[in-house]
């Protein structure tokens, strides 16, 4: 059986669903970078209380775009580094009233070595761009971007902490910044990266989370946006979330139509089960509906085990009922959650139509399939090995 049979694609690839027509104007030119060192370099955390998201390092990168006049001098301007720093940018920005926002997530790694890495930052930028041509924004040209975020890494390289689980979480993000109350095309951009230090997700061994399949809001729909990084998808998310805290969940499982499985909260979710064939298969959410987030670390996944060849791989909408069904009969053996931040993440129960169904039993320890994903990507990621995937800075 080819890897093709083995891991049942989708006709829409990421990056390939949405064709960009906004106008572009002149490309970025990582030549044309100005360096402004800070002159006020802060504190480093120490490396045990790093919180995600909470602490950013010194630099932060700035390229803005506009579209005055785009054959001529319009487009992105030179990439800027300078001290992070407060934006300071009109009320009336489209941003603030449109959500004309898009971002990233990516992470830099430090080896054994002390090399700097980057995990397929051109999955990245195939992303960014699928989100800014869902705006009506210009695209980025990927390498060019890519080299500007390795020289930001590279000039805030002390911040990048060391050892396995340690890295430097990338925020890329585009904002419109264009003065403007009509709901109309921007002409104004700002491209922006920072950077924040952060610990591993699991200081002590894996944590697995109950999940609250939410039956009454639903994140993303068949031609919707779900299946681009554009902010005002998350926005709305809050809400369902504290509802499911409030019952003892720590994330919201995403349904769609039929109470099929989407995601869980911010990551792509896969189950682990023998199916109704009796044949041991690794299944996530297809993308081709667009509800569903195309997560690098989701691919990665779908690809690691594809090459194993040791199982049945699968991109086909699960209904919940056939979740409970798999649960019941025996058939359930593994699901977790799958994301830049936390690699993968370990599912324990789901509560569903008031029913738990349990997927590890009180005492019973992560499942094995779960763990070796995490060794496996973790070990590409901290160029254990060389890698394609992994990919040098310096
Ligand atoms: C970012 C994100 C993911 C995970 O994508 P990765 O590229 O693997 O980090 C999954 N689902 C949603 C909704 C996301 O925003």
């Amino acid at each position: 059986m080819s890897l093709d049979d083995l891991v049942v694609r989708c006709n829409i690839k990421m990056g390939e669903s949405v064709h960009n027509e906004a106008p572009d104007g002149t490309p970025i030119d990582p030549k044309l970078m100005r360096i402004q060192r800070t002159t006020n370099p802060r504190p480093k955390v120490p490396q045990k209380e790093l919180v995600f998201g909470k602490v950013f390092s010194d630099h932060m990168l700035e390229i803005d775009w506009d579209y005055k006049n785009v054959r001529k001098e319009g487009g992105w301007h030179p990439p800027v580094i300078s001290a992070y720093h407060p934006l300071s940018l009109s009320p009336a920005a489209s941003v603030l009233h449109y959500a004309l926002e898009c971002f990233e997530g990516m992470k830099a790694y430090k080896d054994v070595c002390g090399r700097l890495r980057l995990f397929r930052p051109e999955l990245n930028m195939q992303r960014l761009n699928s989100s800014l041509a869902r705006l009506y924004m210009p695209s980025v040209d990927p390498d060019a971007f890519i080299e500007c975020i390795k020289e930001l890494v590279r000039q805030d390289r002390d911040w990048v902490p060391e050892g396995i689980g340690y890295s430097i979480y990338l925020r890329p993000t585009a904002i419109s910044t264009y003065p403007f109350l009509g709901v109309g095309a921007t002409k104004e951009i700002k491209l922006f990266c920072i950077m924040s230090p952060v610990g591993p997700y699991y200081p002590e061994g894996f944590n697995p989370i109950k999940l609250y399949a939410d039956t009454l809001n639903v994140r993303a729909w068949p031609g919707g946006v779900g299946n681009t990084k554009v902010g005002g998808n998350y926005g709305p998310t809050i809400r369902p979330q504290m509802e499911a805290t409030r019952l003892g969940c720590a994330q919201v499982l995403w349904l769609g139509e039929d109470h099929t499985v989407t995601e869980v909260g911010a990551m792509n979710v896969f189950f682990f089960w023998v199916n109704e064939q009796g044949e041991k298969e690794l299944i996530t959410a297809p993308l081709c509906r667009g509800d569903v987030l195309p997560g690098v670390t989701r691919r990665s996944i779908l690809e690691l085990a594809g090459k194993w060849r040791e199982f049945k791989v699968t991109e086909r909408a699960v209904g919940m009922k056939e979740v409970v069904k798999a649960k019941n009969e025996g058939r359930l053996l593994e699901a977790f959650g799958a994301g830049t931040a936390v690699v993968v993440c370990p599912i324990r129960a789901i509560l569903y139509e008031e029913e738990d169904v349990v997927v590890i039993k009180e005492g019973d320890d992560v499942g094995p399939l779960t763990k070796r994903m995490w060794d496996a990507l973790t070990d590409i990621q901290y160029g254990k090995f060389d890698h394609p995937w992994s990919v040098l800075i310096d």
